[in-house]
């Protein structure tokens, strides 16, 4: 029998808020274990929480972004439970009235567009963190407090995922709007960004859903896609032998590369959940949503969109230079310029896609740092040598490579370098003749009829220039020179 797989994800997403949710400690990564707590996060007595402004216009300007409804009026709600990383034995959420509902995600898979609705993003905080000691005959285990009380944005899909794949795109599309609108980094490394994900399969054809397992511990994109991988085809075996489906919380066991079961799956009726009495009710009015969305930058999809028609640019060239807001902020600021100038965009884009990316990639460095020291319009004065062909384009990697290092111009390396490209045919011709007496096999190879073999003695004049060559010129010269 056939089955139709349906995904839903629960994405938690920390914003990037400099202080907690609703204290003043700090947010910041790796800070030493609970030295980034107070009375507030901590649940003492007597303690009142405060809400952080920036956090809900950060979780605001994120549910915009998903085309969400926002509510006039919301509140927080306390939801109960024990465990040790949750002193309070409550964590402040949202129930009933969540700030936003209804909205929806389009995502691409293989070429075509689909929407995935967004069922609501709420605020809540989050709670500390358990560590295990490493060695397994350990009998303790400790807590850190730092996390608790970070502010976090739950974004909850429709079960309208239909594989793996749509739910990776979903994943990495939610990732990219994120860091356009700069809410939250989105690093599951960091765990800024975390997800769990709820799978039922049902016979192809059927309306009704059938009973869903929710996977936790998903701390990649990658283990998301074989988790969910997987739970299908262990929920399809099951059905298959007529057994039942059980509703519960599994683990993904990235060793072993199975899911196994954690607990059975709570109710919502089991965390007593009623109103934070601490907390005022926010009313959500258009003022203020009118002046969030003056903040919006303009969102992924849009602008690859725009720049293909506006800069003539490929799909491929605007989905790799569109990843990073900062890498097209940067390259659309060059490309500008090079209008301006005349120069081509073509030469602005293959710097950008080929010696800019290796530089970040082999120096291991933020874009940040490239931008600071080859600003945009350094990058266009050196497509401006290429085009005018003062250098051969091999050699852009290489002058690209000093001004990251010294800061200087393109045309102040191509001169103190002596990098000109060499076309002089009085400077050429001792090279040709000295390569053509040494490669004598290759040679009697062209006059024998193999053409092609052309092109390893223009190598090797290439070579002996140390690049600087025109290599149309050399080829030139080379034919003439072989009769
Ligand atoms: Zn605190």
């Amino acid at each position: 029998m056939g089955y139709e797989i349906i995904i839903g994800l629960e994405v938690h997403v920390q914003l990037k808020t400099k202080s907690k949710m609703f204290c003043g400690c700090l947010t910041g990564f790796g800070a030493r274990q609970n030295t980034q707590v107070c009375p507030v996060c901590l649940g003492l007595p007597g303690v009142l929480p405060v809400i952080n402004k920036q956090s809900f216009e950060y979780a605001l300007k994120a549910a915009l972004a998903l085309n969400c409804q926002i509510a006039d009026f919301t509140k927080f709600d306390r939801k109960h439970y024990y465990y040790p990383d949750l002193p309070k034995n409550y964590q402040i959420s949202q129930y009933d009235i969540p700030f936003s509902h209804d909205g929806y995600l389009d995502i691409k898979v293989d070429g075509k567009t689909k929407r995935v609705g967004i069922t609501r993003v709420h605020l809540e905080e989050d709670a500390g963190k358990l560590i295990h000691p490493e060695e397994k005959e350990s009998q303790y285990s400790l807590v850190d407090l730092n996390r608790t009380g970070m502010p976090l944005m739950e974004i909850v899909s429709e079960p309208d995922m239909n594989s793996p794949e749509e739910a990776h795109a979903y994943l990495t599309s939610l990732k990219e709007i994120m860091r356009y609108l700069g809410v939250s980094d989105c690093d599951m490394e960091k765990g800024t960004l975390r997800c769990d994900a709820n799978l039922s399969l049902r016979p192809k054809g059927k309306k009704e859903l059938g009973v869903k397992s929710e996977i936790k511990n998903l701390n990649s994109f990658k283990f998301v896609s074989k988790a969910l991988a997987y739970e299908a085809k262990r929920q399809a075996e099951l059905l298959e032998k007529g057994e039942r489906i059980i509703q519960e919380t599994r683990l993904w066991d990235e060793a072993k590369e199975v899911t196994r079961s954690m607990r059975s799956k709570e109710g919502a009726h089991d965390y007593r959940y009623f109103p934070e009495p601490d907390l005022e009710p926010i009313r959500i009015d258009e003022k203020w949503l009118a002046d969030i969305r003056k903040t919006m930058p303009e969102l992924p999809e849009a602008r690859r969109s725009r720049l293909i028609t506006q800069y003539g640019i490929s799909n491929y060239e605007a989905n790799v230079l569109t990843q990073e807001k900062i890498i097209i902020d940067y390259t659309e600021q060059a490309l500008l310029k090079a209008k301006e100038q005349n120069v081509t965009l073509a030469s602005v884009t293959n710097l950008t896609l080929g010696p800019v990316f290796k530089i970040i990639n082999k120096q291991k460095i933020e874009f940040s740092e490239f931008t600071r020291k080859v600003p945009p319009e350094n990058l266009v004065s050196l497509a401006n040598e290429l085009d005018k062909k003062t250098i051969v384009s091999t050699m852009s990697g290489v002058v690209l490579d000093e001004m990251f290092t010294s800061g200087k111009t393109a045309r102040n390396i191509i001169k103190e370098k002596g990098l000109e490209q060499v076309s002089d045919k009085n400077a050429l011709e001792p090279i040709i003749e000295e390569v053509i007496k040494n490669n004598q096999k290759i040679v009697a190879d062209y006059k024998g009829g193999k053409k092609s073999a052309i092109m390893a003695l223009v190598g090797q004049v290439m070579r002996a220039s140390q690049g600087k060559a025109n290599p149309q010129k050399v080829k030139e010269l080379l034919t003439k020179h072989l009769g």
